[in-house]
């Protein structure tokens, strides 16, 4: 086995902490998360710093490129977050029939207007809590946002998204909820008041998106949730991506709310048409979503499945 490992993994990382470089080691939820502690290699230092709501670590890795980690977990790396960014976005939108409207919550990266800013919507809002960790992307992280911040039918808006939900009434057809993990001040986007809101702020066929955690955490984090949302939405459907950057590195799961548009029931030739429609030419510099994509991420390992309620 070692000769198909040439020069062997273990030899360069004797070599590599033989001269003390500095490795990020990734915070573990308290109490919550039971897997390992991810560690990165740290290239470069570009700022660590702290706002009023977070600390904010941005580092350029060894293997995942730039890296950004708020209260030390991480958000995204260069190398994967185009898959995390083109499902999250796309599924939800091309699942409904018709999207005008759309609202991110959190999202300060600004990855999710650059996926959903392909669609021809007629407004985008989003609302983040933390305007430093905006700026901060667009700074030194540009390749995430590619400009989206400046698109004409943004608005944008920098206060706790629960607030600023509970001022929308009937009013979008996509919410896109990309928060930090239910710690700090992402901790108010994972409670049932939050999720009335943003039932409440969807339109009558509107469709909402989770990003949840790992599939490991099925127990912790993901079947809790489903029991909240299933009092509101119609359909639930956990959504499945590999983000290797992420703790585990393993399956990760978004959590997709439908009021009336069952996601089960699209047909690949519908998927096929739609992006055609939609996206056009754009839909040849996706890198992860597909039509074929989108039905496979709707299915889970048995485990997995929700009940039939
Ligand atoms: N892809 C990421 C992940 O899960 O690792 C999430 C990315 S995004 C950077 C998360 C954003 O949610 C941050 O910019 C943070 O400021 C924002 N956020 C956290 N709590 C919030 C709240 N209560 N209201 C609005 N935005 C919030």
């Amino acid at each position: 086995t070692e000769a198909s490992f040439s020069g062997t993994a273990d030899y360069k990382v004797k070599a590599i902490s033989a001269k003390k470089e500095k490795w990020f080691v990734e915070a573990a939820f308290p109490g919550i998360r039971r897997c390992k502690k991810d560690t990165f290699r740290v290239e470069k230092e570009i700022f660590a710093g702290r706002t009023k709501y977070q600390k904010i670590y941005i580092f350029e890795s060894l293997g995942f490129g730039k890296m950004l980690a708020l209260d030390g977990i991480i958000q995204f790396s260069q190398s994967d977050e185009f898959i995390y960014h083109e499902i999250i976005a796309h599924v939800p939108l091309m699942t409904h029939p018709d999207p005008k409207r759309l609202l991110v919550v959190g999202g300060g990266d600004g990855g999710v207007l650059r996926e959903a800013r392909k669609h021809p919507l007629k407004e985008m809002s989003l609302v983040d809590i933390d305007e430093e960790v905006v700026g901060m992307a667009r700074k030194y992280l540009p390749f995430v946002s590619q400009g989206s911040f400046t698109d004409k039918r943004l608005t944008l808006a920098f206060q706790d998204g629960r607030k600023f939900i509970k001022a929308h009434k009937n009013h979008f057809d996509i919410i896109v909820v990309d928060s930090t993990d239910p710690v700090g001040p992402g901790k108010a986007l994972f409670q049932g008041d939050f999720y009335k809101s943003v039932h409440e702020a969807l339109t009558e066929d509107g469709i909402a998106i989770f990003q949840l955690g790992p599939f490991l955490d099925f127990d912790i984090i993901i079947r809790g949730t489903v029991v909240k949302l299933s009092k509101l939405f119609t359909y639930l459907n956990p959504v499945r991506l590999p983000m290797p950057s992420y703790s585990c590195g393993c399956e990760y799961c978004f959590l997709m709310a439908s009021k009336k548009v069952d996601p089960a029931k699209l047909a690949l030739p519908v998927l096929k048409r739609r992006l055609q429609q939609r996206l056009g030419a754009k839909a040849a510099d996706l890198k992860y979503y597909s039509p074929e994509m989108h039905l496979a991420s709707l299915v889970t390992p048995k485990i997995w499945r929700l009940k039939k309620r």
